[in-house]
């Protein structure tokens, strides 16, 4: 696997420890940790800081030599056995597997244009998360952002105004972003994209479609 370059924010992996991510942002924090032994350990210190390590040192005060204490005690604790079986999909990991069934192949895909296909999967509606196709050496519109985008690349690679993104990456979009994603040529490439808040396409026509394709 080549090395993960583009990561999850400490926020997302904080709000993920803590449970406190809408339903579609956790799953793609539990995707991206599913590929990513970096942020993975990171939720676990995190998880281990929020759950029983205060309460094993039995009321410390807060001071200097307890957080020092702390520190040391989340180092010299066993990391969480964490499941990484095999997904049983080569492509799709086992957390947006349990949305689609038992591989890619159980994935609706509708057609956006251009080639562009969408898989929503039914999360809380406080934010929405889909599987994006995009066939090699094609765009997705031009388009800024209301909220914040998390997109997660599962198969092939793309690029924008930004930077190149390969499977486990994650580019994070928000309301200052524009971009123009272009899948890599040679491989189509299949994301994981998660929004808070419906994006702006900028030409017109996916502007009218957009009501109708939940993106
Ligand atoms: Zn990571
Ligand atoms: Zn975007």
């Amino acid at each position: 696997m080549t090395k993960i370059a583009h990561h999850m924010t400490d926020e997302l992996l904080m709000g993920y420890a803590s449970g406190t991510l809408p339903e579609a942002f956790a799953l793609a924090v539990a995707t991206h940790i599913s590929l990513c032994d970096e942020c993975r350990a990171a939720v676990e210190s995190y998880e281990a800081l929020g759950g029983g390590v205060l309460d094993d040192l039995e009321c410390a005060e807060l001071s200097d030599a307890s957080l020092e204490a702390t520190m040391n005690l989340i180092a010299s604790m066993d990391p969480e056995p964490v499941d990484i079986s095999p997904a049983g999909d080569p492509v799709l990991p086992a957390p947006v597997l349990s949305y689609i069934g038992k591989s890619l192949d159980d994935v609706r895909w509708t057609s956006v244009g251009m080639g562009v296909k969408q898989a929503i999967l039914k999360t809380s509606s406080d934010a929405s998360a889909r599987l994006l196709y995009i066939p090699a050496g094609v765009a997705v519109p031009d388009h800024g952002h209301q909220g914040t985008e998390i997109t997660l690349v599962l198969k092939g690679a793309f690029s924008d105004e930004h930077s190149r993104f390969a499977r486990g990456d994650v580019e994070i979009a928000n309301e200052e972003m524009e971009h123009t994603p272009v899948a890599d040529i040679g491989e189509d490439c299949i994301c994981l994209a998660v929004t808070d808040a419906p994006l702006k396409f900028n030409a017109l026509l996916p502007r009218i479609a957009q009501p109708f394709l939940q993106i």
